[in-house]
């Protein structure tokens, strides 16, 4: 795998905060799919994918799908959520994990999240249970994991399913073991900007075999899978095609050698900015992050959309971290989530793609020092 610097962006300097890498066998493997004509959802390439992603999770079975957000929606639809149902979500993640809840007409009940890992509270999960609850969902964001094993004891005692949003966290482990295999479903994406990408692409991971043959049936319209054009439940497309399991089955040959070089520049980040008054999301002991971004608190008197602006000014991309669902209209609910809103507005994610030389890592972090004022 070249690991380089910007050579390959001609005309520009400019260090973006995303590029996938796609200097394996990404090229070949589209090329024979065009040149064997399967370029739908039928082929090799989505069978090869599917056995080498689940392999590699350590799960039963994996179904890809075609993109992160369905893959969520049709994780919460084959658990039987619904309307009249709540559903526990993060306030503070990425709007696709509260977008599938109401699409399936069940409610999104918001909890806080940690001040030191940016993820799910448990102690506020237990708080907002009803006698409504039916389901958890859990995000691993930037490639941090929630506490798994707090969340299991919880849903046992409720009678509660879990859904992994591990779209930031392919990679990811607790105790060694994969994201994703925890709950009762685990969801990734593979958009562009992902660790592992099919230009847009999902996968629903699932150890249990009845619930996994359901989801592999509604994601293609709810056709019995040994009877065809027999559709006796309601179903969706929400199928991959073979091009973009080739892209990802090129890329999962490669994502050992991606992984260690996101985490050597998360590594890098953080040595470089130790002595400055910024706060990188806090990973716990037995967790290996994928260091998907790179992303930190910036000091609590710092003008933020300023501090990207004069960055970007000076070639060098940033973004901030999300905003809370509850701070969008539709997700109003009239509570305060303290914590969540303070990471919301202080966060930035810094430039973490594998093919950022050390240079370039040294380049961010002195622009970011120069432009926030800490040297
Ligand atoms: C990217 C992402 C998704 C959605 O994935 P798409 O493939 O873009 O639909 C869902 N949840 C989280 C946390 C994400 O980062």
């Amino acid at each position: 795998m070249p690991i380089s610097n910007n050579s390959q962006n001609p005309g520009s300097s400019l260090i973006p905060v995303y590029r996938p890498d796609l200097s394996g066998n990404e090229k070949a493997y589209v090329i024979d799919c065009l040149d064997t004509e399967w370029i739908s959802s039928i082929g090799i390439y989505t069978e090869k994918f599917e056995s080498y992603f689940s392999n590699y999770v350590g799960c039963g079975h994996a179904i890809s799908v075609s993109n992160g957000t369905v893959a969520l929606h049709l994780a919460l639809h084959c658990l039987d959520i619904g309307p009249g149902d709540e559903v526990i979500v993060p306030t503070f993640t990425y709007i696709a994990s509260v977008n599938t809840i109401r699409q399936t007409g069940a409610t999104p009940v918001f909890v806080e999240c940690n001040l030191d890992d940016w993820l799910i509270d448990i102690a506020d999960v237990e708080r907002k249970i009803t006698s409504r609850t039916k389901a958890i969902v859990a995000v691993h964001l930037y490639g941090a994991v929630c506490d798994m094993l707090a969340l299991r004891r919880i849903a046992d005692a409720h009678r509660l399913s879990i859904v992994e949003d591990c779209a930031e966290a392919l990679g990811s482990t607790l105790d060694d073991q994969h994201v994703g295999t925890f709950g009762d479903v685990g969801t990734f994406s593979f958009f562009g900007n992902k660790t592992v990408t099919t230009g847009e692409g999902g996968m629903v991971i699932a150890n249990d075999k009845a619930l996994a043959d359901r989801l592999r049936k509604v994601k293609g319209q709810g056709q019995s899978l040994d009877r065809r054009y027999w559709h006796d439940e309601l179903g969706f497309n929400y199928r991959m095609t073979n091009i973009c399991a080739a892209i990802g089955l090129a890329q999962m040959e490669r994502i050992d050698a991606i992984l260690f070089r996101k985490r050597q520049i998360g590594a890098l980040y953080r040595q470089l900015l130790q002595d400055c008054p910024v706060h990188f999301q806090h990973i716990q002991d037995n967790v290996v992050s994928s260091d998907w971004l790179v992303s930190l608190l910036l000091p609590s008197k710092s003008d933020r959309d300023t501090l990207m602006k004069s960055m970007r000014n000076r070639n060098i991309d940033s973004r901030p971290v999300f905003y809370c669902a509850h701070q969008m209209p539709m997700y109003d609910c009239g509570l305060a989530y303290p914590v969540s809103e303070h990471i919301a507005k202080s966060g930035i994610s810094l430039p973490s793609y594998p093919a950022l030389s050390d240079d370039d890592v040294a380049k961010v972090v002195d622009v970011l020092k120069s432009c926030a004022g800490f040297q």
